[in-house]
């Protein structure tokens, strides 16, 4: 039986192993792991590939949405928008600075925040929007920004399944006033572990998160202000670096997937693929979720038949029991509800070839023709 897992680390690996023992090979000589021309490397490349002034690498994703939300000031009192169908993270990372979530409903299009529900939950106590460009569709970013600008919200961007992702020509996590990047194994630009960076172009906010990461420490032994330990250390640098030229080739790798799936399966009814970008947005395809209400049986299918499927996420945040014990707010998000049941992502990364992209729509169009129709 062919075995196709839902993500296969294995293939980027080789190709991208030669150069990255070559990088580690310098850095072990030198043992200069943390801080080093490396890193430096990457945090060029990547705020020149953004278009945006600063980039600094962190630990991970969580790590860089922590920082985003102190540096611009998110406290104790102040209300943060976030969409219900985001990754614990996001979640998180509101809690711990001490502000309160305000959940909101997801738009079936975009996977981003429903657009009314936005305008219905805005408080006076509302400072921030987290934004989150889910499986690597961007948001829609006019709509968002003049949301925004009405209320004096800050935006704050988590752009961890969108690394190179565009609206209108511009880059997702460029939009904000801060974007925040987990680059963990999984992700479109990954590691092979934990990473993640912060980008900016505001003065201020690049000071506190430059700084943030070391423990407040802006001179040697001189603690400004209270930070944490959250490095991206060299070897993962190394790593980032030898990705990121291949980013673009890769993200049209997965549009290219993603328009073979479209072309295999959208003809079936009771399913709902991922929507095609219009002209002016180019998703980048982290996670190719497609929906139907036999999602279960479905798996099961594709699992007998070698094919590896994963849910993002099984139970929105709202109904989480972190969320539930801490904030006692039963609230129901009747679209939320109704994908996290029903939504299931099939393999998606770019080293996938024809023959197995193929086997996998004869699957599901298998299952159609012989579990549902009959
Ligand atoms: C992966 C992810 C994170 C967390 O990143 P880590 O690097 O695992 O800490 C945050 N937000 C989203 C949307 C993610 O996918």
């Amino acid at each position: 039986m062919k075995k196709i897992p839902l993500l296969d680390l294995k293939r980027s690996w080789e190709e991208i192993k030669e150069e990255v023992y070559k990088g580690w090979e310098e850095v072990f000589s030198t043992m200069k792991v943390l801080n080093g021309k490396y890193l430096q490397e990457f945090e060029k490349n990547w705020a020149e590939y953004l278009g945006v002034k600063y980039a600094f690498g962190c630990s991970c994703g969580t790590s860089a949405l922590l920082m985003a939300l102190i540096a611009c000031g998110i406290e104790k009192g102040d209300e943060v928008l976030l969409q219900t169908n985001a990754f614990i993270a996001d979640l998180e990372a509101i809690h711990w600075v001490g502000a309160t979530p305000v959940l909101v409903e997801v738009d079936p299009n975009t996977f981003g925040p429903h657009l009314e529900d936005l305008y219905q939950k805005v408080t006076p106590k509302t400072k921030a929007l987290l934004l989150v460009h889910m499986y690597g569709h961007p948001a829609e970013m006019d709509e968002i920004i003049k949301f925004c600008e009405k209320y004096g919200i800050i935006l704050i961007e988590d752009a961890s399944h969108a690394h190179g992702a565009t609206y209108k020509g511009k880059k997702v996590g460029s939009f904000g006033k801060v974007g925040c990047f987990s680059c963990g194994p999984v992700k479109n630009l990954n590691c092979i572990g934990d990473g993640g960076v912060v980008v900016t172009d505001d003065d201020e906010v690049a000071f506190k998160i430059k700084f943030l990461r070391v423990h407040g420490q802006v001179e040697k032994n001189h603690f400004h202000f209270f930070g944490f330990n959250s490095r991206l250390d060299e070897l993962q640098a190394v790593i980032l670096n030898v990705r990121l030229k291949t980013l673009d080739q890769k993200n049209e790798k997965r549009r290219k997937i993603a328009k073979k799936y479209y072309e295999g399966l959208s003809d079936i009814k009771n399913l709902t693929l991922p929507p095609l970008d219009p002209d002016y947005k180019q998703s980048v395809y982290h996670r190719y979720v497609i929906r139907t209400p036999y999602r279960d049986e479905l798996v099961t299918f594709l699992k007998e038949r070698g094919i590896g499927t994963g849910y993002y996420y099984p139970i929105p945040l709202h109904l989480q029991k972190s969320y539930l014990t801490f904030y006692k707010n039963s609230i129901s998000f009747p679209v939320a509800e109704k994908l996290a049941k029903e939504s299931v992502a099939i393999p998606m990364y770019p080293e996938l070839t024809d023959e197995e992209i193929e086997y996998i729509i004869t699957c599901i169009r298998d299952f159609y023709k012989f579990k549902i129709l009959i």
